[in-house]
């Protein structure tokens, strides 16, 4: 190892990288611009990838001007020059040859480099004068017994910039490793890290940068993977501490006379699986501990009816109720769907979307706030806007997927007392892989409908090419003439960059359909217009509905029977299985066709799983495959989860642990604030404070 002959002072890990050797104003502000302002930023930088360095050369092998290594046995030294300018040089040489070796201004190696030792060397060679030389190589001294084998070294690959390369920044870092990470404390006792098979903090971040072997990697990826699970898990769960034992909600009961009067209202029976969440979220809401609760169900297993059944508990207790859609169409489906099934009772529905005039939307906050509207439908906007209940006891919040813990803190605080919180239920249809839901939603119960209705069928899926575009139109013809109904559902609405409405519609009113009833359905169009064409349609005087993707969730048509898809490669999987749900729902059967010349391996690969898997829980095992759980979860929650080395599909056995560690750890030590606790608290302020609104734990 390169060791100085005298330890200086080691500098705090707060200190500026300006104060770092060859850091001048350009590198400090390069090195400002990846975040690396201080010495304890630069140890945190991990390496996403190492190479394998080249092996080692012999000194005839070097190139000029090219990094490589070699090793060798030193013969000669001498200090040269004068004050800065004094130099160390050495003579290496090894079977092929000699290489002089130089350092400027680090007098102190005549002491620690000398003449008959071993070494090895890293650097680019230069040709001066005839000699081969290399200046300031890197260097370690050999062991006399050390075994002469050319050693490989893994090289760390450092995120790096335009004004900065990895090299600059694995320099740095070099420089500064030994005396940071001696001072980094680690949040966790030795016992504790050694229980669990894991290194201390210091030997990971060491290892990290300067391993010797891939084991180590593999070891310091470990412990810091489980360190970022640990934290986002102690988050999680002191936050359902919070939830559980600070927050109250309305304590919403269910009289037997109750429930039967509910289910007289649904024209069918309840699945078995329907039952048997709605009994567990009865269960939820009857108590005074707000329910977060995630119901997840495959596209058409009957989520609405569920979500309706909560709600109209807490109206029936006296309360008021809200149910979040994420597109407009869909709120106003809700809306319809509501109305239908209330018909003639005396609750009193209300409708909030960005389409509603200022008159209208004053009158209906006023009737809210008052307590003279019993359930608002809504879009998300709901969260941002200035909407005050008289009573809000239950909110739901239907498909939808990417719904962080922001949102469900900001919903929390639609009520007047800070301490009490209206039950919550997140209902969706893509199905997230349990780990990630429990990572993700990890302060949230998880409820499955994992049946559907009973006569569904299968939707049929096929993939045409462009050119087989006529065979799409000419099976829509012939549904329709059963008097069935279709959707084409294309990318665009204008069609300039890929097909569009109006191409379609031009199309098929000029080809295969002169005689349907076609309709277009876009987020241009106004709300009037649009509930006019989902009414008709939805009674059959429309015959094909050619829509951009606002129908992509959550609309029920029970007798469209066929799905066309244009540009089909255009979508992700999850849409793909969303859109395809608007089928089947019927009990006839259904079929999807999926138009498109894929251009990509991964496009080629969604339509292969389209066309073969039915489930929406297998298709969402394979996105996870063909893209991992970054666009599963969303950029913006991915960035609050602040899993750096963690990785979901790979450390689901490390989260688990973590997972349990984390619970057990909060139930020993529910407000973090015993004396072992100091650096973790910090660290998980550090990390999640702000974004999980961890109040009491100030
Ligand atoms: P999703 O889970 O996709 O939101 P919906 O709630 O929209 O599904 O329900 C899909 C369709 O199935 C609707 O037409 C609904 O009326 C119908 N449905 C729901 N539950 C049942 C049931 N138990 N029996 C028969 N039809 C049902
Ligand atoms: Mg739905």
């Amino acid at each position: 190892m390169n060791t100085p002959a005298s330890q200086p002072e080691p500098r705090p890990l707060t200190t500026s990288v300006r104060y770092l050797a060859g850091v001048g104003p350009a590198r400090a502000q390069a090195l400002a611009s990846l975040g690396l302002t201080n010495i304890g930023r630069l140890v945190a930088h991990l390496p996403f990838r190492y190479e394998h360095e080249r092996a080692e050369s012999s000194i005839a092998e070097l190139e000029p001007g090219v990094m490589s290594s070699v090793r060798g046995e030193i013969t000669a030294t001498r200090l040269a020059g004068r004050g800065r300018k004094q130099r160390f040089e050495a003579v290496l040489m090894d079977e092929t040859g000699r290489l002089d070796l130089v350092w400027f201004g680090q007098p102190y190696l005549s002491t620690t480099i000398l003449p008959g030792m071993r070494i090895w060397v890293q650097g680019k060679a230069a040709r001066r004068g005839g000699m081969l030389q290399m200046p300031h190589p890197l260097f370690e001294l050999l062991d006399a017994d050390e075994p002469d084998e050319r050693r490989e070294r893994l090289r760390p690959i450092y995120p790096a910039s335009e004004s900065i390369t990895s090299r600059q920044i694995e320099r740095l870092i070099e420089d500064i490793l030994p005396e940071a990470v001696a001072q980094i404390d680690d949040h966790f006792e030795a016992a504790y890290v050694r229980e669990r098979e894991l290194p201390p903090l210091r030997a990971a971040y060491h290892m990290m940068h300067a391993p010797d072997s891939p084991q180590q990697i593999a070891e310091a990826r470990r412990r810091l993977a489980y360190d970022e699970l640990f934290m986002l898990q102690l988050a999680v769960h002191l936050k359902r501490r919070h939830v559980h034992e600070v927050l109250r909600a309305p304590v919403l009961e269910t009289s037997n006379e109750l429930a039967a009067r509910i289910r007289c209202r649904f024209p069918y029976q309840l699945t078995a699986a329907q039952e048997r969440v709605v009994s567990e979220i009865t269960r939820d809401l009857a108590r005074a501990i707000p329910t977060s609760r995630l119901v997840q169900g495959d596209v058409g297993s009957g989520k609405t009816a569920v979500a309706a059944i909560a709600m109209l508990i807490a109206v029936a207790n006296g309360h008021q109720a809200a149910i979040m859609a994420p597109t407009e169409i869909l709120a106003e489906q809700h809306h319809a769907a509501l109305t239908e099934l209330l018909l003639g009772s005396r609750v009193r529905i209300g409708l909030l979307t960005g389409s509603l005039s200022a008159d209208n939307r004053i009158a209906l906050l006023a009737q809210l706030a008052a307590g003279d509207i019993d359930v608002l439908i809504g879009t998300h906007a709901l969260l941002t806007e200035t909407v005050e209940f008289a009573s809000l006891a239950v909110v739901v919040i239907d498909e939808q997927h990417r719904f962080g813990v922001h949102q469900r803190a900001a919903l929390r605080t639609k009520t007047q007392d800070q301490h009490s919180s209206p039950h919550i239920l997140v209902m969706t249809a893509t199905p997230i892989p349990r780990t990630v839901a429990m990572t993700l939603f990890g302060d949230l119960d998880v409820s499955i409908i994992d049946e559907l209705p009973p006569g569904r069928k299968p939707v049929e899926t096929r993939v045409l090419r462009t050119a087989q575009r006529a065979d799409a139109d000419a099976l829509i013809a012939e549904r329709v003439a059963l008097g069935q109904q279709a959707f084409v559902v294309v990318p665009t609405i204008e069609g300039e960059t890929a097909i569009g409405v109006h191409d379609v519609v031009k199309r098929l009113s000029q080809g295969a359909l002169t005689d349907a009833r076609i309709a277009t359905l876009h987020g241009k169009l106004a709300r009037t217009d649009r509930e006019v064409i989902m009414a008709d349609f939805r009674r059959g005087a429309i015959d094909v509905v050619v829509a951009t993707t606002v129908i992509e969730v959550g609309v029920d048509i029970p007798g469209a029977t066929v799905m066309v898809i244009e540009d089909a490669d255009r979508f992700g999987l999850a849409q793909l299985h969303q859109l395809r749900g608007r089928v089947g729902r019927g009990s006839q059967a259904s079929i999807c066709l999926l138009i498109a010349d894929p251009k990509t391996p991964d496009a080629q690969r969604r339509l292969e799983a389209m066309a073969s898997l039915s489930s929406g829980f297998d298709l969402a095992e394979r996105d996870f495959e063909i893209r991992g759980p970054g666009e599963l979860i969303g950029a913006r929650q991915a960035g609050d989860m602040a899993l750096k080395v963690a990785d979901l599909s790979r450390d689901l056995e490390l989260l688990k642990l973590a997972s349990k560690d984390a619970a057990s750890w909060v139930k020993r030590s529910p407000r973090l604030d015993s004396p072992a606790d100091v650096i973790l608290r910090r660290r998980l302020r550090h990390t999640y404070g702000d974004a999980l609104g961890l109040v009491d734990i100030g």
